[in-house]
């Protein structure tokens, strides 16, 4: 509801018309009172002063007919007739007619006589210099009792007061006219003009003061209004200035800053919170490295724009070589990589895109152009792909992407970020530089991996993880080369899972370091038992995930599991595979592969050739073999690319030093050209499956002899017994 009283100047306005209007009516009532008072006064002297001149007037021009009594001022009190007989009334004299005359003259007023007629009890006027309004002599008239002077003179005394004439008042002093002491025969009246006259200037002033009071009143009211508006006009702008950065508008100036004034003061002081505001927003908000926005500030845009109801794609971008450009050139070198990706990201986004840093290399786009938001994921792709030039030296990076549509991939910030972050890591799943938008699918391989994670956890703790081994062969000697130890799981309702399905899940769930002493437990348990058997199986295999490289005590575990079971450690052979370079230091894998060897362990680089390898690792790492992937094994009879690869990669293995272990043979003819690229260590289903170990010395018996090469013929034909 409005209230004007809310409103400084009316409340100011009101105030200062009431100050005003207070001392107006001081000043004013004092004023009056004092012109009353004086115009009072003046009338009673002149009442006064007319009474004397016309007793004094009478005395000198009748002092045969009248004696005249006075009080002690000289004031008469009555006339008293010198000669009075029984039937003596008042009546007119020779000269009464110039007597009044003179006296009225005198007293600027009029005199007049009056005889007292005892039958009517009236006083009767028979001599006046009263005039009528239009300069005639008035009539002469009677008053009686009903008159004010009635009963003083009755009664023998003067009457002095307003006394009604011709509809009006007259300020008029009545003497009575005595026969004797007591008898009243008539009387005489001198008066000076009529009331209103007398007090017009008393009634002017206070009219000219209610006039002039309400125009000052007026101007004042009128005048303090309009200046205290101007005058608030600044604190106002100030007001409407916060309203709009409260909403949100963008920052300008606060108005009247230039100001000497308070609201200057208010306007600095304004401007000292906004800026104090717009630094802790800039804190809270932004990424400090990059300066671009935060976690924060991101999740606030999305929500934000799914508030509004808009529509918009988030993109987010995971660099490839960060850890990488970290690890060799410093993190100085990663800093600059990450502002150089900014940058370059930037140069792609139009105005209106919102970029966002959310930590490590993980950056996010927002961008209302839902139709080009492929389009953008092309160019960053292609523009990160290219070569960056860093002070510390050259980085070929590259960018996965994620992207979710908004609002159909998500009703919540929350939700949307919970998709773009599946939606890339299936692109990080695939080949570098891929994208992928969101899609259910997505989420339901995430809710069978959560499942699958719950399940494996009670499988652990149930111990339903058990190892099969899968034999290698030397087609050297045709005797055994070693065994695969792989874990099986067989779920009581699910039935069998493979470890390509579980082995993922236990990495990214944080219970590979629970399988792999589980695992390396069995393992150990298992070539005990071999070698008490005497059963002369070569090594033993265990296939190890970088993770478990990682953890700090891998070595002491593994020394503490050799001792318990009280085997040797050249018993077992560990797989490794080149994802351990990118998750660790050149120099820690180093260390640790020499730790490993001490203890008498051989070391094999599992799946070569399907990911990142650098040759210089190779030949600095202290590897004992390598296990080319069964991709170059598959078909190789029937590719000759791949026949040319493998035989590369066999020239390699041999130039390093390094055993060549082929896995994956699957038939006669594949086994054929490893036998004559001279790749002599074999495994895969055509030499064996995997087996129960107690199964493992019935397959030793199986295969001994079964794949050596004949002595008798060609270095590179092989005898295999048929079979009859
Ligand atoms: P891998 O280390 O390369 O193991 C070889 C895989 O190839 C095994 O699959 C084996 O059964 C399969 N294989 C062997 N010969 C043939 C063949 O001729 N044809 C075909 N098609 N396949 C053949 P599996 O057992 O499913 O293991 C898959 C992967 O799971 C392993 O690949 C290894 O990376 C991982 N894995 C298995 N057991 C363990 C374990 O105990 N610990 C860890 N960390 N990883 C394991
Ligand atoms: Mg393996
Ligand atoms: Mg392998």
């Amino acid at each position: 509801m409005f209230n004007p009283f809310r409103s400084i100047t009316t409340r100011m306005t009101l105030l200062l018309v009431a100050l005003v209007a207070m001392s107006i009516l001081v000043m004013a009532g004092l004023g009056y009172t004092t012109v009353d008072r004086v115009t009072e006064e003046s009338a009673k002297n002149r009442i006064d002063h007319a009474a004397r001149t016309a007793a004094a007037l009478v005395k000198a021009s009748n002092p045969h007919r009248f004696t005249i009594r006075y009080d002690n001022e000289e004031r008469p009190l009555a006339f008293q007739l010198v000669e009075p007989t029984a039937s003596s009334t008042l009546e007119l004299q020779p000269g009464d007619i110039e007597l009044l005359r003179v006296i009225a003259s005198v007293n600027e007023g009029s005199a007049n006589f009056f005889r007292f007629r005892p039958e009517t009890h009236d006083f009767e006027r028979f001599v006046s210099t009263l005039l009528d309004a239009n300069g005639a002599p008035a009539p002469n008239r009677a008053f009686g009792p009903s008159h004010p002077a009635h009963a003083a003179l009755l009664s023998g005394a003067v009457h002095v007061g307003q006394v009604p004439m011709m509809g009006r008042l007259r300020l008029a002093y009545f003497v009575p006219v005595l026969a004797d002491e007591t008898r009243v025969v008539g009387a005489m009246s001198v008066d000076i003009g009529w009331v209103d006259d007398l007090i017009a200037p008393r009634n002017a002033l206070r009219e000219a003061i209610g006039l002039w009071a309400g125009v000052l009143l007026l101007v004042v009211a009128s005048l303090g209004a309009l200046i205290q508006n101007i005058e608030l006009q600044p604190l106002r702008a100030i007001a409407r200035f916060s309203h709009r950065f409260v909403s949100g508008e963008p920052e300008r100036d606060v108005p009247g800053r230039g100001r000497g004034d308070e609201i200057g003061d208010v306007a600095k002081g304004l401007a000292r919170v906004i800026a104090l505001q717009s630094d802790l927003e800039r804190h809270a908000f932004s990424d400090p490295l990059t300066g671009l926005g935060n976690r924060t500030r991101h999740f606030a845009d999305v929500a934000a724009l799914l508030a509004e109801g808009g529509s918009g794609a988030l993109l987010m971008l995971d660099l490839d070589r960060f850890k990488e450009t970290n690890d060799a050139f410093g993190q100085g070198a990663g800093d600059e990589l990450l502002m150089r990706a900014r940058d370059i990201i930037l140069a792609e986004l139009e105005d209106g895109d919102r970029l966002a840093r959310l930590g490590g290399d993980d950056f996010m786009v927002l961008t209302r152009r839902v139709s080009e938001a492929q389009a953008l994921a092309n160019r960053l792709m292609f523009r990160l792909a290219e070569p960056i030039q860093l002070p510390q030296g050259e980085v070929h990076s590259g960018c996965c992407i994620g992207i979710v549509l908004l609002p159909e991939h998500g009703s919540s910030a929350e939700e949307a970020h919970r998709k773009v972050e599946l939606a890339l890591r299936e692109a990080k799943n695939r080949v570098r530089g891929a994208c992928v938008v969101y899609h259910e699918a997505l989420n339901e391989t995430v809710q069978s991996r959560m499942k699958l994670a719950r399940l494996l956890r009670q499988a652990l703790e149930n111990d339903e993880i058990i190892l099969h081994v899968q034999p290698q062969i030397d087609l050297r000697n045709g005797k055994l080369h070693g065994f695969e130890a792989l874990a099986r799981w067989t779920h009581p309702t699910l039935g069998p899972i493979s470890p390509g399905e579980f082995i993922p899940v236990a990495e990214a769930n944080g219970l590979i370091p629970a399988l792999g002493q589980r695992v390396l437990d069995q393992a150990c348990a298992i070539a005990r038992q071999w070698r008490d058997a005497n059963f002369q199986f070569g090594r033993l295999s265990i296939n190890v995930s970088p993770i478990e490289l990682g953890q700090p005590n891998y070595v002491t575990q593994l020394r503490e599991a050799l001792a318990r079971h009280n085997i040797d450690g050249s018993l077992l052979c560990l797989e490794v595979t080149e994802s351990v370079f990118l998750k660790q230091d050149e120099a820690d894998v180093t260390t640790l592969f020499r730790a490993l060897r001490e203890l008498g362990l051989r070391l094999s680089l599992d799946d070569f050739g399907t990911g990142y390898s650098s040759l210089e690792y190779l030949n600095r790492l202290p590897l004992d073999e390598l296990k080319v992937d069964r991709a170059f094994v598959q078909a190789v009879n029937a590719d000759p690319r791949k026949r040319n690869l493998l035989a590369g990669i066999v020239a390699l293995g041999k130039g390093l030093g390094l055993e060549i272990v082929a896995e994956g043979a699957e038939t006669e003819p594949e086994l054929a050209v490893l036998r004559e690229l001279e790749c002599v260590v074999v495994q895969g289903f055509l030499i064996g499956r995997p087996v129960l170990p107690l199964m493992a010395p019935v397959e030793g018996e199986r295969l001994h002899g079964l794949y050596r090469l004949a002595p008798a013929t060609s270095r590179k034909q092989l005898t295999k017994p048929r079979v009859a």
